[in-house]
């Protein structure tokens, strides 16, 4: 199946499932802008479990926080964004629609690495085992020619977005033919800057002076709160803050689903260290963070840095963790080196000194900080896609199922009475009632086992219990896998034990602390 098929399957199942509905649907959605469903947000919350809980419960010296959405309008002058976070972006005449201009040239760009890859694969056909493809790579004319092709357009690039130049960016569009997908046509408009935040006004008149900002990340709000946590958490630099939260970005193109949202969640850690120790700290959170990602296990190959080679003024390194989604490596993860770029800023506008005294050194100054900043719904997104499979069975059926890290399923257990009579939907509720203080139940009886199972299959959820008339006389009942589907009797008394460690966010946090 095409990528692209399997993608529009994950939306979906999205849907069909209670994972993810379009915002405002009974009025045919709303841009960008999506409800999570009962199973969604079961999901979600457990990867704000997990991520929060390997920040603030497995580092001593990293704490969370809880800031307002709404804040003071100079915090987005201090942090550039009121002059500085634009996107450029293109009109095409005919179709009247709207792009980014650089995604427009990032997607030539990958245009070309596709082409490369397409020569790779006819070779490795042709070649069989002999194949060797760095050789390929490197004396193929052809994949030299579009190599050369795409470096040079990722030179321009790169040197069109210092600044940005924007009549460069449009330059490069109507040198490289690049078309609108819709029109076909070449007809653009000239590349302007937009700014992405929302505003909005606060109180009754409404004068520019009332006018706020929806924050478009969470960072700021720990930015002007660290030195309240570090004074009244007596923290000693090094030391992180955590926060999860909303951020609103009025994104020029929304697309894939809730991979580029107008309202997303972030997961943010702002860690502050001694100037000068920045690049020290940096490689180490770039290994702790992809050892989070990895300890999922869906797979080291899966996974990458992309190291960026155009830094924004105030980073002195910078990467970000990509996955591999169905429409190719996406970022899902941000790690920045951001200097004191940020809290030098906020001294400044404030006018207040929030420099950190070293009572060891007896010195003050303002720490530097390296952040790591992911967002949340792209995690659920990698996380469908990663788990969605449609397998064929034995017997000629396919079954649907989503292979979730049972620590984040939203269901753990279901619990099926055979039939609806005889006494089994009151031991079956009795199995609930003793396991609901432990972890997430669901109670079915309706169709045939079977049915249920498929049912359970379609939203995750790792384990399954028949009730049936042998467990009124001996207290067992038949256990199901998902992954095997391989199904054993044990003890009721059992299966807490059984399934309690498996399910729990516990059982992923010590991966990481092998
Ligand atoms: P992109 O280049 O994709 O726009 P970004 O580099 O602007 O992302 P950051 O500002 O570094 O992103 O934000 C950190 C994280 O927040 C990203 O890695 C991503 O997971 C998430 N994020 C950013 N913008 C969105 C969005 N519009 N919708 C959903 N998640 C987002």
């Amino acid at each position: 199946m095409a990528q692209e098929d399997v993608f529009k399957k994950i939306v979906s199942h999205c849907k069909e499932y209670g994972f993810v509905f379009p915002s405002s649907d009974i009025y045919d959605g709303l841009g960008a802008v999506y409800d999570y469903g009962q199973n969604g947000v079961e999901l979600k919350n457990n990867i704000k479990e997990y991520w929060w809980k390997s920040m603030v419960l497995l580092h001593e010296n990293i704490v969370g926080i809880d800031s307002a959405i709404f804040m003071h309008p100079t915090i987005w002058k201090a942090s550039g964004h009121v002059d500085a976070f634009n996107d450029p972006l293109i009109d095409n005449r005919d179709s009247k629609k709207r792009y980014r201009a650089d995604v427009l040239i990032e997607d030539q760009m990958a245009k070309y690495d596709e082409k490369i890859e397409k020569e790779v694969a006819k070779a490795r056909k042709r070649f069989g085992e002999s194949f060797d493809e760095a050789q390929y790579m490197a004396t193929s004319p052809r994949v030299l020619e579009i190599k050369q092709k795409r470096d040079a357009l990722h030179t321009r690039y790169a040197d069109a977005m210092q600044g940005p130049d924007l009549d460069a960016l449009k330059q490069i569009i109507i040198d490289e033919e690049i078309v609108d997908p819709i029109s076909g046509t070449k007809n653009w408009t000239d590349v302007r800057q937009f700014n992405l935040m929302f505003s909005t006004e606060m109180g009754a008149s409404a004068d520019s002076s009332s006018k706020i900002y929806l924050r478009p990340e969470t960072a700021q709000g720990i930015f002007v709160n660290y030195l309240n946590v570090q004074k009244t958490g007596r923290m000693k630099v090094p030391f992180g803050i955590a926060q999860i939260g909303k951020a609103f970005r009025n994104e020029i193109v929304a697309r894939q689903f809730i991979f580029r949202m107008r309202e997303f969640e972030q997961m943010e850690m702002q860690f502050f260290v001694k100037p000068g120790t920045e690049l020290d700290w940096f490689p180490k959170w770039k290994a702790t963070r992809m050892a989070w990602h990895q300890a999922l296990g869906f797979g080291e190959e899966n996974y990458r840095f992309h190291d960026h080679d155009k830094l924004a003024h105030y980073a002195n390194a910078a990467t970000d963790i990509e996955f591999r989604m169905p429409f190719g490596f996406k970022e899902v993860e941000g790690i920045h080196s951001r200097t004191n770029f940020d809290l030098s800023q906020h001294e400044k506008f404030s006018g207040r000194s929030i420099k950190y005294f070293d009572p060891q050194t007896n010195e003050s100054y303002t720490p530097y900080v390296i952040e790591t900043s992911i967002g949340v719904d792209r995690m659920f997104l990698s996380i469908m896609c990663h788990s969605y499979e449609e397998e064929k069975l034995e017997n000629g059926e396919t079954r649907t199922v989503l292979r979730l890290p049972a620590a984040l399923a939203p269901v753990k257990l279901a619990v099926m009475p055979l039939v609806k009579k005889d006494g089994l939907p009151e031991k079956a509720r009795e199995i609930i009632d003793s396991l609901k203080f432990h972890f997430n139940c669901q109670y079915d009886e309706k169709d045939t086992i079977g049915k249920r199972y498929r049912r359970q299959d379609a939203i995750g959820t790792p384990y399954c219990v028949t009730v049936d008339y042998d467990s009124l006389k001996d207290n067992t009942v038949t256990l199901r896998f998902r992954d095997t589907m391989e199904q054993e009797r044990v003890s009721i008394s059992e299966l807490n034990n059984i399934i309690e460690d498996k399910v729990s966010i516990a059982s992923l946090l010590k991966k990481l602390q092998k």
